[in-house]
């Protein structure tokens, strides 16, 4: 019997967030445990290999920033890191640091349970693990639990079905294959032009048309990547205190103060440079306001009309559901102009709704579509699913997922009031998923390691959200959503690609630097709005036996 729990934290998830959290708290002399439901490292990166598969966040920020020696040697050769180039970086960094034996891999939590008496968590894992803790820092990622819409049907389908969230690790040979996509969010705007390459014909099933930023994806020039190299720590310093996690300056001048010639020259070079400058590099109000919005929005709606040759398909792909900015803007390669391929179809599904998957293929109101391929490209639960698919109990059996029933309640987006030592990673009210989210992930755990550190020195075996500090959090989340257009969109921001999910603005978008000091300043303050103390029964409970067996 042991008087403690069998670690100090466990961690769920090895992607980005993961890793870091196991190797922060090793270092700073905690006991801890990595689950990870994959066989191996990587998180996103891991699981969404489809073809055409790669970061919006430039190759020189979408990386860690506490690995000087690595940062130097690792080469940055593309503009944007493709998906086996990240891979082998997080592969990189776990070996590096001898992370992987701190890690159960092939391990999906599904029982995350706290015992007020021993005052501890004990986390499940199918019959591949049952353990305690005195900490559960959930790393399970604001993107990876994937959504798959139930069409009547599917389970008939005599082709094969593949989600990009899942992708299988290998070839997936596509050659005289007739291919439907469903899904042109993020990445269905990515896997298209890939497919199109490969298959015999692709047939793209699309319920929202978007608004496609172009990559620009290039080789990048070595003297340009040395220069950054030269500098690498001090523009890490300064990325740290942007609002969006890239260091790029923001647009100061609203669409009011310009002529219509000086918004469309600026427009024109945001676009001619392509990604993150066309993302933030326009109007100081492109999201704030709708006259600066319709500039914008009617900017790439002109687009669409000058690169797409058949009319037809050019209407049917310019957005008219949402403001410009307001639904996550995919970034892509080629996407409308792959619409100019003679092997690739559009049906828009608002006119013409998917009725059910046949066997032979995808049969919509005006017909069937012969199918041998189908992919998913149909997104995530985002922000809470991964965490609530934990099947969370806190005090006094209170479910997560109750917890959460009118939209998630979060002190900083990490601290659940009710779930004490519960720690949630890019949780919902956090930036994260709306920065470039690696060094988003870097402030939530060094803060996280930083409050342990500070429980550790005074005793306290317990740190819980205080009900009213999360109230207001909560509130402070929603307003800083309302004074902008995102609420007015249904998207994965608001909870609404997911039947029944409670229509709430879920990341936090006051901007990382703001958000930033705000903890920086309660952690200097004793952390206030947070509990601590030390439950009735800390000592004495049987973990091992309680737990069933342990890890491995
Ligand atoms: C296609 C795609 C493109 C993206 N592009 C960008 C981009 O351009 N820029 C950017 O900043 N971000 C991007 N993101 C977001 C990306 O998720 C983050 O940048 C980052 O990888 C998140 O790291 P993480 O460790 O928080 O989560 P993840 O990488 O999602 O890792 C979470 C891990 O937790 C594991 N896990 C989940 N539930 C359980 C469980 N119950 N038990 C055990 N293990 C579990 C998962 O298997 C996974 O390995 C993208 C995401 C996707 C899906």
């Amino acid at each position: 019997m042991s008087p403690t729990a069998d670690y100090d934290a466990v961690v769920i998830g090895a992607g980005f967030a993961g890793l870091y959290m196991v190797y922060r708290l090793r270092e700073d002399g905690f006991r801890v445990l990595g689950v990870e439901a994959g066989d191996g490292v990587g998180g996103t990166w891991y699981w969404n290999r489809y073809p055409g598969a790669r970061c919006d966040s430039e190759s020189m920020y979408y990386s860690f920033s506490f690995l000087p020696e690595l940062e130097q040697e690792w080469p940055l050769e593309e503009r944007y890191p493709t998906q086996p180039v990240i891979l082998r970086y997080l592969r990189t960094v776990a070996q590096r640091l001898g992370l992987p034996k701190h890690f159960v891999f092939g391990a999906r939590a599904d029982s995350v349970r706290w015992n007020d008496e021993a005052g501890w968590w004990t986390v499940r894992a199918g019959d591949r693990l049952a353990v305690t803790a005195r900490y559960v820092i959930t790393a399970t990622g604001a993107l990876s639990a994937s959504n798959r819409p139930q069409f009547a049907g599917a389970s008939l389908f005599e082709g094969e079905q593949y989600s990009t969230a899942s992708w299988p690790d290998g070839p997936v040979p596509l050659a005289s294959k007739r291919a439907g996509l469903i899904g042109t969010g993020s990445s269905g705007v990515q896997v298209l032009p890939e497919l199109a390459r490969q298959a015999q014909s692709v047939t793209v099933f699309q319920r929202t048309a978007q608004f496609v930023t172009p990559a620009r994806q290039e080789r990048l020039d070595p003297r340009l990547v040395a220069l950054w190299k030269a500098n690498y720590q001090e523009i890490r310093r300064r990325t740290k205190w942007t609002a969006g996690g890239i260091p790029i300056p923001s647009p100061i001048r609203s669409a009011a103060e310009l002529s219509a010639a000086e918004r469309t020259a600026l427009c024109e070079e945001a676009w001619r440079r392509g990604g993150i400058w066309f993302l933030d590099g326009t109007f100081s109000d492109a999201v704030t306001s709708l006259e600066a919005n319709a500039v914008v929005a009617g900017f790439v709606r002109a687009k669409i009309g000058e690169i797409v040759t058949d009319p037809d398909t050019a209407e049917k792909l310019k957005p008219w559901t949402h403001a410009w900015g307001t639904k996550r803007v995919p970034v892509g390669s080629d996407y409308y102009e792959t619409y100019n391929r003679p092997n690739v179809s559009l049906v828009d599904l608002r006119q013409d709704p998917i009725e059910e998957i046949t066997p032979r293929g995808i049969r919509t109101r005006s017909g069937e579509h012969p199918l041998d391929v189908i992919v998913y490209a149909t997104g995530f639960d985002a922000l809470t699913g991964s965490i609530e698919r934990l099947n969370v109990e806190g005090r006094d059996g209170e479910r997560l997922e109750d917890a959460w029933a009118g939209g998630p309640r979060t002190y900083l987006g990490l601290m659940v009031p009710g779930f004490p030592n519960l720690f949630t990673i890019t949780g919902p009210g956090s930036p994260g998923v709306v920065t470039n989210v690696p060094v988003a992930i870097e402030q939530h755990v060094e803060w996280i390691a930083g409050l342990l550190g500070y429980a550790r020195e005074h005793g306290h075996k317990t740190a819980e959200a205080e009900p009213g500090a999360a109230d207001e959090w909560t509130a402070h989340v929603q307003d800083v959503a309302s004074a902008t257009l995102y609420p007015t969109a249904d998207s994965w921001y608001m909870g609404a690609n997911i039947p029944g999910k409670p229509r709430v603005f879920l990341p936090y978008i006051g901007g990382l630097d703001v958000y930033r000091r705000r903890c920086d300043e309660i952690a200097a303050a004793g952390y206030p709005g947070i509990g601590m103390g030390t439950p009735a029964g800390t000592l004495g409970a049987p973990a091992a036996a309680e737990a069933g067996h342990g890890a491995g």
